[in-house]
This record gives C-alpha cells, structure tokens and sequence, in this order.
C-alpha cells in the first residue's frame, strides 16, 4: 500500500486525497489553516459555482492559458464527473445561466461538507493546524516532508496542492511555489488572472457602484484586438470590475501600459441607426436641455460622462446641437475608451497566473518530470480559466490525476 500525503486542503488537495484513499493508498492530508477548503467558501459569492456543465471542447475554450495541457485530467474526470461525486456525496447541485453548477442549497460549506464526509468515507487522514514547511527528497525521489516545528514524516509520493497565492488570508501564499523552487523545478512568475483593472482615466469613481449589462468590451493591445465580449462589467472607485472586466485581465499581456478597453453602450445598434435615433430624440425636444434626454440612451450619470467627454455642456438646448457634436456623442456612446494603467493587487485576484511550469509536469499524472513520486495539483500549476466554474474544475481533475497515479507509486 502507498503511503501519500497530501500538502493543502483545498479544492485540489481534498480531490487528491479521496482519489488517492479510493485507490486503497494509505493518505493523510494536512492543511495548515483550522479547517479544509477556506478559499472554496468564498468561492461563487459563497455559493460555490463549482464547475461547468459543458463539454470538454467547450471547456477548453474557457481556459486562455496551457489549456492543452490539461486535456488528458479534464477527459479523464469531467465536469460531469464531478457533478456525479458530489451528488453521491450528499450534495445536490443546480445548472444555472451559462451552465454554471451551484448546490442546490447555494452554500459553499455544503460542498466542503460532502467531500470531508467522503474523505472520512474512503479513510483518509487529516491533520488541521500543521504546515508544511518543505518536502523532503532523496536521489531525486519523494521521501515524505518536514513540519513547521521540526516533525518528518516519510511518504511514498507527496502531492503539493498549496493554491496560489492570491486571498493569502485563507492560506494560499505561495508555498507549492517556493517547495518547487528549491527542488530546483521551474517556476513562472505570478501574476493576477481574473483581476479588476485601475484605469488611467478617473471618470469611471464618479460612477462608481453602476453595472452595465448588454454591454461589448473591447481590449487591445496597440492596435490588435486580443478580447472581445458583450456582457456585464461595473465602475469603481479605481476603474471596472465585474464578469467581463475580470475575463478580459486574462488576456492582457504582462506590461499593460499600452493597453486600453473599448465599452461599447450600443453593440446591437450600427453607428448609422444610433445616429438617427440620437437625430430623431432631439428634433422631436428641441426646447428641451441635451442632458435630460440622455437618460433615454443611456443610463443618467453614463449621460452626464460621456457629454462632458464630448465637451459639449448638459444644458445645451436639443434644437442647438451641430450634427458634428451629434456624432461624436453616438460615436462616444460606442466608443468608451478606457487605459489600463495596472491591475489590481495580486492579493485580490480571482486565481492567479505562473506557479509549476506545466513543462515539468506529466500532464496524465501530474507528477515531477524531474522528482519521483512529487505531484503537483490545482492552481499550484501554472494553469487558470475564465469564471464559471472552470478553475475548481481544474483543481478537482488536476487533484483526481495526481491522487489516482501517487496511489499507484509503489508499485511502478
Ligand atoms: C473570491 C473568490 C471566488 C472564487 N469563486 C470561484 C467560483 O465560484 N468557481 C471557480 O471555479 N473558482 C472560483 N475561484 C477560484 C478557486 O477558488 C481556486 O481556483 C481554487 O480554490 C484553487 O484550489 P486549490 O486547491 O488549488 O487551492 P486553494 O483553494 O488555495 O487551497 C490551497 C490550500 O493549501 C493550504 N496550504 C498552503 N500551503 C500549505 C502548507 N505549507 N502546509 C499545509 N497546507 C498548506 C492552504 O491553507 C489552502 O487551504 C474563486 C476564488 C476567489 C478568491
């Protein structure tokens, strides 16, 4: 029997250990925080949108970054999978818009809750309050790891799920990242994926707490399109945030200085039909002030922006507006530029970009190219996704290809 021992107790790592237990290993999990998958509560506003229910052509598309990779763990646990084993496990589960899967309950904990009785089921081991300080190796194979207070315990195969590094309050600061380094593995920088973004331009805090739906969001780089999309987004206090915002940042290249998002408030519209409509609002109220009829084209305090980007006045008189101020009204309403000046601090990020290089690793069994017996699982890898479920996706098909192949360490 394979003694494994699972570093993290989070999405990943609980995935590991049950894989690893179900596969008859001897397993013990430690998490270093009072108890499993801290982050996992927050997760989905503590509702928990713990996977996708689409296919894995669909799913693949989902994840801008080394989505190849991840291939042969998705196939061989899928988000219908997982569905399945939470379902056995006690917790019922809801597709919602855009396939997005809840439990049913719409509580995070509940998903903890069924995967820890599930863990105790299988009779793997846990042990709260103990952190790993290093993982211990001997002729460039796994040996077991070193506790913060001096503790070894030996292992046939460790699994690394420590997370990244971004929420560090619920333990993920970075740990799978430093053990990697000093077994001399390779590791890419983080960096924020799934982060709101500080613009240059201070307008949007006058808009602050104002959601925009229906809405295209354009970034470039220079002048190439790298992201396109129409839905929601929101202004802050810094600059935008929200579901498009957020989807976009995974796409923006590392120096963001020379980029720039494009709202567009009319995407359903051509600038020739929005034109006329704009013609038509005003020759109709020629007496009335430009800025009160705004709010039919746009909401109020968008209106009083984007007329004071235009330079023309709110109390301009409809009858009085130039077909040329007209235009660049209609254009400004399909054309928001915003410039990024820098995402928002690593710490408050979604997930996170770079950790374990997925070149150092058998994307089958997620194990060390270069260390036997060390396995690496969720987003200890340099893997991310848009949200929707797809990055604890990621953590539990990850955590179930490591825990399934460390099981199977002694006898290979
Ligand atoms: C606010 C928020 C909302 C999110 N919502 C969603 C969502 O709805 N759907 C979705 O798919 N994704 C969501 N995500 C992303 C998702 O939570 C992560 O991708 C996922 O939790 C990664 O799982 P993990 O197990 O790899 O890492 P983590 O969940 O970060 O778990 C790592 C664990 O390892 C432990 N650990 C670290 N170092 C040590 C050590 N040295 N010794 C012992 N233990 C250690 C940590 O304490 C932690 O418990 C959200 C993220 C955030 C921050």
């Amino acid at each position: 029997m394979s003694k494994v021992i699972v570093v993290g107790g989070g999405a990943a790592g609980m995935l590991a250990a049950l894989s690893a237990a179900q596969e008859k290993a001897d397993v013990l999990l430690l998490e270093k925080n009072e108890k499993l998958g801290k982050k996992l509560y927050l997760t989905g506003k503590g509702r928990c949108n713990v996977t996708n229910h689409c296919t894995l052509d669909e799913f693949m598309q989902e994840v801008p970054h080394n989505a190849r990779f991840l291939y042969s763990a998705i196939t061989a646990f899928s988000p219908q999978d997982m569905m399945r084993l939470l379902e056995d496990c006690g917790c019922p589960l809801q597709v919602q818009r855009g396939r997005r899967v809840f439990p049913v309950s719409e509580k995070a904990s509940d998903v903890t809750r069924a995967l820890q009785a599930a863990l105790t089921q299988a009779g793997a081991a846990v042990r709260i309050n103990t952190e790993v300080e290093s993982i211990l190796t001997q002729d460039e194979q796994v040996t077991g790891v070193r506790l913060r207070g001096g503790e070894s315990l030996s292992a046939d195969a460790v699994i690394v799920c420590c997370g990244g590094t971004s929420y560090p309050k619920t333990g993920s600061t970075g740990d799978g990242d430093r053990f990697a380094a000093s077994l001399g593995l390779r590791v890419e920088p983080r960096r924020a994926s799934l982060s709101a973004v500080i613009t240059e331009e201070s307008w949007p805090a006058e808009l602050q707490g104002l959601s925009l739906r229906n809405t295209e969001l354009t970034l470039t780089h220079g002048k190439k399109c790298i992201y396109q999309q129409t839905g929601e987004m929101l202004f802050t206090h810094f600059g935008v945030s929200g579901p498009l915002v957020l989807e976009a940042s995974c796409h923006l290249p590392e120096e963001v200085s020379e980029c720039e998002l494009t709202i567009n408030l009319k995407p359903g519209l051509s600038r020739e039909i929005l034109d006329q409509r704009l013609q038509r609002e005003l020759s109709a109220t020629p007496r009335r002030q430009l800025g009160s009829i705004m709010p039919s084209l746009v909401p109020a305090r968008l209106g009083e922006v984007i007329l004071s980007l235009c330079g023309i006045a709110a109390e301009t008189l409809c009858g009085q507006v130039t077909r040329k101020k007209r235009e660049e009204i209609a254009a400004m309403m399909q054309s928001l530029t915003l410039h990024i000046a820098a995402l928002r601090p690593i710490e408050e990020a979604i997930v996170t970009r770079g950790g374990v290089s997925v070149k150092e690793l058998n994307p089958t069994t997620m194990e060390s190219k270069k260390i036997a017996g060390l396995f690496f699982a969720g987003e200890a890898i340099d893997v991310d996704a848009h949200t929707g479920g797809y990055n604890l996706q990621i953590a539990f098909s990850t955590g179930r290809a490591a825990g399934r192949a460390a099981a199977k360490t002694r006898e290979s």
